[in-house]
């Protein structure tokens, strides 16, 4: 079939990947360059945290979590950047005040999923074997089978891709507001417009998030690790080169603009109580964009006349987009 995507973010890309294996031809248009910032998805930290986004989310987002973590290792391998992806686990730790937050915390992920059961309680020692320079923590936990997609090196590792495709068609800097029109010229119409597709999707509504990059030499952690606090939770997430992306505000608005001073506060203030080491860091970019979600925070598929509309990814779009992908093309 002849198949136009509208959106090509993280979930247009994906869908993508999985048309061409299906033999489809393809045309595609973003309101964006293919290497451009609008996307969510070009903000994301790629965080694959199947247990840790459970103390918020239903048991759905796990069973989908544990699929597209199956399924992301073939993605990365199609667009040759199977080192984009780690699964080492995760640590989430606490200050000593909030320990019983941080004993709540699993114990909630407990009740929800069995499988919560292989959580690993670490004491200093443990901490100090698997993340030495979180050595000062006298208290954390270990998730297995939690991991990372490296989100930006995906959006471009795909965008290289698909324009470099016999079988692919990009219309860049082209923004579609009236998808159904696209119905008579093609076999099929994907709307994954993201926050984009707004009037066409109701309850549709942007969260705000906000992440800082930084680079800190004097800083080893190896894999994703968060910090709860009653007001900030943070997490830290390792990327190549000594950088660190930290993150991530929430906030119920649509604002795309930079980040606020309070937010930069709450975020800094956060990780450097998480380790001194980050004091001499230096601020690489402040990235703000706004998640796409429903009033249920779940993702939706909906199918209409010669058309598909894929929406509500939230916070978890590298958690689920290759299960929610496969499950609107099953
Ligand atoms: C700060 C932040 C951190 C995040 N961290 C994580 C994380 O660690 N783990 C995780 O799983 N998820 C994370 N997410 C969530 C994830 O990024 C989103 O769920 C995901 O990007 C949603 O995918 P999407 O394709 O629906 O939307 P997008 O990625 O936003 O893509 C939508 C695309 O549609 C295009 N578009 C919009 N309107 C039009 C139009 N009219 N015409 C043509 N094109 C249009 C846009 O240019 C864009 O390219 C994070 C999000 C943010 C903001």
């Amino acid at each position: 079939m002849h198949i136009a995507i509208v959106g090509v973010g993280l979930v247009g890309r994906v869908l993508a990947l999985n048309l061409l294996n299906r033999g489809h031809t393809l045309t595609l248009f973003d309101k964006d360059n293919a290497y451009g910032e609008a996307a969510a998805g070009m903000a994301a930290a790629g965080m694959l945290a199947l247990f840790a986004e459970l103390e918020t989310a239903e048991s759905v987002i796990f069973e989908k979590g544990k699929r597209s973590i199956a399924l992301w290792q073939g993605l990365l391998a199609q667009v040759g950047i199977e080192d984009a992806y780690q699964q080492t686990g995760s640590i989430i730790t606490a200050h000593p005040q909030d320990y019983s937050e941080l004993d709540h915390f699993i114990d909630t992920l407990k009740f929800k999923v069995k499988e919560a059961e292989e959580i690993e309680l670490l004491d200093s020692a443990r901490i100090k074997a698997l993340e030495p320079d979180l050595e000062h923590h006298k208290k954390a936990f270990y998730i297995p089978h939690e991991g990372q997609v490296d989100a930006q090196r995906f959006m471009k590792a795909s965008a290289d891709y698909l324009l470099n495709h016999p079988d692919v068609t990009w219309h860049q800097e082209r923004q579609i507001d009236d998808v159904n029109a696209l119905t008579k010229e093609f076999d099929w119409v994907y709307d994954t417009r993201g926050l984009g597709a707004q009037e066409y999707i109701e309850g549709l509504r942007g969260v705000r998030g906000e992440v800082f990059w930084l680079e800190a030499p004097e800083v080893k952690i190896t894999r994703p690790t968060r910090m709860l606090h009653p007001r900030y939770k943070i997490y830290i997430v390792p990327r190549p080169d000594d950088r660190y992306i930290i993150g991530a505000t929430e906030i119920e608005s649509e604002d795309m603009s930079p980040m606020s001073l309070r937010s930069s506060l709450e975020l800094l203030s956060a990780v450097y109580s998480m380790h001194s080491g980050f004091a001499e860091a230096r601020i690489i970019k402040c990235v703000t964009n706004c998640r796409p979600a429903l009033n249920d925070n779940l993702p939706q598929i909906t199918y209409h006349d010669k058309l598909t509309r894929i929406n509500g990814l939230y916070r978890h779009g590298y958690l689920l987009a290759p299960a929610v992908v496969e499950e609107a093309l099953s």
